[in-house]
């Protein structure tokens, strides 16, 4: 039995799909309050409205793109006095554009990885922790990835950030060392999400040879680790959880039937 986090305020970037709107229902499970972010609205719609239907006990959607550093303050500064006081964050917003070799690949995705999963990830951060310091209380949760702790051929810039959000995990729980406030990475592997329709700009057939011949981790099972760590008791901080579908053993070794 864990901590409870009923009326808890939970906020989650990239929560309009993926692994972002799985936590968010998992975390509406627990009857928490949820503030999601993305940029689709639409789809952010749909997951507020599941995310009710499953027990949340409120949900605040916000429109955000978290490349941009004075929209993220704004929108943190901007919230109704009734969801200020972020007990959670999820940092999930990110993403992988394209898979080729470093010495031919496209500056542009570079850039919009950098961006999103390093750069965002600092700007969400910043604009968040400096209020659980005051308040005495909350969690940061980062997405991490195997592919942070272990480059493969093809996806240096996309690893590259993902080792970022690994150093940026373990340096954030350094600097808030003496304050109550928890820092955990989670870093799954392989998860079924459109995360390689989106790496390979809406080619929907070579996404689907990603996950050809194994069973990839689902959104809800990397949901679970990330609800599983806030319900520690609070003296108990997960650093980092690592977990992968028992087919793959790295970033680098699948068994594919
Ligand atoms: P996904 O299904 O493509 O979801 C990505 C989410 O991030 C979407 O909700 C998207 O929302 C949001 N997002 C992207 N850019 C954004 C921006 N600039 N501002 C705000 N939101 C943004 O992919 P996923 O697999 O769930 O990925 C979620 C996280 O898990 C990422 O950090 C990813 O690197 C990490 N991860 C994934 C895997 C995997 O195999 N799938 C493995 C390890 C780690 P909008 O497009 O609506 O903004």
């Amino acid at each position: 039995m864990g901590m409870s986090l009923k009326g808890k305020i939970v906020f989650i970037t990239g929560a309009s799909a993926g692994i972002g709107a799985a936590t968010a229902l998992a975390f509406a499970a627990e009857r928490a309050r949820l503030l999601l972010a993305a940029r689709r609205v639409t789809k952010l719609g749909e997951v507020a409205s599941l995310a009710m239907e499953s027990g949340a006990a409120g949900v605040h959607s916000i429109q955000l793109d978290v490349r941009h550093r004075h929209a993220v303050q704004s929108a943190i500064d901007e919230l109704p006095e009734e969801w200020a006081q972020i007990d959670v964050l999820v940092n999930n917003a990110g993403l992988s554009r394209g898979l080729e070799k470093l010495y031919t690949g496209k500056v542009e995705d570079w850039e919009e990885m950098i961006d999103t999963n390093v750069k965002g990830l600092l700007y969400v951060t910043r604009a968040v922790v400096p209020g659980m310091v005051v308040r005495g209380r909350g969690h940061v949760i980062n997405l991490g990835s195997t592919a942070g702790e272990m480059t493969y051929p093809n996806g240096a810039v996309y690893c590259a950030s993902k080792a970022a959000a690994h150093a940026i995990n373990d340096g954030l729980r350094e600097d808030l060392l003496g304050t109550p406030v928890r820092v955990t990475s989670i870093n799954p592997g392989m998860v079924e999400t459109d995360f390689s329709l989106v790496r390979f700009h809406g080619d929907s057939t070579r996404a689907a040879k990603v996950y050809q011949g194994l069973t990839p981790l689902t959104p809800e099972d990397v949901a679970d680790a990330i609800v599983w760590a806030a319900s520690r008791p609070a003296h108990v901080n997960i650093a980092r959880v690592t977990m992968t579908t028992v087919h793959q053993a790295n970033s680098l070794l699948f068994h594919r039937e």
